[in-house]
């Protein structure tokens, strides 16, 4: 009867598993959690909770990457622009937006098989300067995405194809962005394992789990048995949870964890709510000096003085508006390749294009930004 009992336990969790998609089977991200938490002042924390209606935006380029002849291309733009939406619309709410500067295909073979556990510095000068970077590879074993480091000042991520292509995860994007901007696993546990209580002695959910107490403690802080992770596999298909795990409270509380949160491993389909503390924590992260280069102005005016651009590439952009030639004479002329992107673009008097041969002056208009 033991025997019994101990198969029947070892092979439930394996069946509930199976019956998930590929995408999920894997870990999300082999994101490694800091020896060192980085706690922030509660003082610093409320300053950043009263600026949340502050607007936010992101410079992006997404690169896919293709063997080196041009074969094997990881993905499609239609795939990696709806998961792009699928993130934006999850960081919306918090008046987080991102500014999409290009999409551009790399052809490197050994990029195209990513081992994100021991290759990630290889990624470094492929960054396009100025942007958060997000690398899609046609393989990137193990995993869905990674971040590599929490926060990641070098901004940028790594994602498995797969994902990309996948209608049922709509959510690996934006739960790597998370990372890159200060966002630990709901169920991190290497500040110690998060209890359920939000009121005495045994509330710890300010120095343990993800440290963050709007998000509800996580059963997943301790995996299945076969190594599975316990909140995906008990949140069924209308995303409701129905695990029994109890904390490690001298008078256990069961968990009542959300099967919505962006940085959880629960079901991926289900993931898609920030909460309100996680965030103001990505905007604590989002307004340090490291990050500075890659938010966008939320107005751009120029020239700032008489110019004529007549080689060379040119981008401005700005989250809200690009005045161009507000005061001053601006020329675009010759080979100059010109783009602007931005929510309104206003050309003035004393602006005036005449390409010639390659030269070209675009302009986009970004949606991403409410
Ligand atoms: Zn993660």
């Amino acid at each position: 009867m033991k025997t019994y009992l101990f198969l029947l336990l070892c092979l439930l969790p394996g069946l509930v598993a199976l019956a998930q998609p590929t995408t999920e089977a894997l870990k999300d991200c082999g994101t490694p959690t800091p020896t060192q938490p980085i706690v922030i002042p509660q003082a610093v924390f409320e300053s950043y909770q009263q600026k949340a209606a502050l607007p936010i935006c992101v410079r992006v380029v997404i690169t896919i990457f293709a063997n080196t002849d041009g074969s094997n291309v990881a993905t499609t733009e239609t795939n990696v622009l709806r998961q792009f939406q699928n993130m934006a619309d999850q960081y919306a709410p918090h008046n987080i937006c991102f500014l999409l500067q290009d999409i551009r295909q790399v052809n490197n073979t050994d990029l195209n098989d990513q081992d994100a556990d021991t290759e990630g510095a290889e990624l470094l000068p492929f960054r396009v300067a100025n942007c958060l970077n997000i690398f899609v590879h046609n393989a990137l074993p193990g995993y869905n995405g990674n971040a590599y480091d929490i926060p990641n000042y070098n901004g940028y991520i790594s994602m498995n194809a797969n994902a990309i292509e996948s209608t049922s995860n709509i959510s690996t994007t934006g739960h790597e962005v998370g990372h890159v901007f200060g966002l630990y696993h709901t169920h991190s546990k290497g500040f110690g394992n998060e209890r359920v209580a939000r009121s005495g002695g045994c509330k710890n959910c300010l120095d343990a789990g993800d440290l963050i107490c709007d998000t509800p403690a996580d059963p997943n802080q301790d995996v299945d048995l076969n190594d599975q992770d316990y909140l995906a596999d008990f949140t069924n298909a209308s995303c409701v949870y129905s695990g029994t795990r109890q904390d490690n409270c001298s008078t256990p509380v069961t968990y009542a964890p959300s099967t919505r949160n962006m940085m959880a491993y629960g079901r991926r389909a289900c993931r898609n709510q920030f909460t309100t503390d996680q965030g103001t924590r990505l905007r604590v992260f989002l307004d340090k000096p490291q990050f500075d280069y890659l938010i966008a102005p939320e107005n751009n005016s120029i020239p700032v003085a008489n110019v004529t651009r007549n080689s060379g590439s040119y981008l401005d952009v700005a989250r809200d508006q690009v005045t161009v030639g507000l005061s001053n004479t601006f020329v675009v002329s010759g080979s100059a390749n010109q783009q602007f992107i931005s929510k309104r673009i206003v050309i003035k008097p004393g602006t005036r294009f005449t390409p010639t041969g390659s030269g070209r002056t675009t302009t986009v208009l970004s949606t991403y930004c409410d």
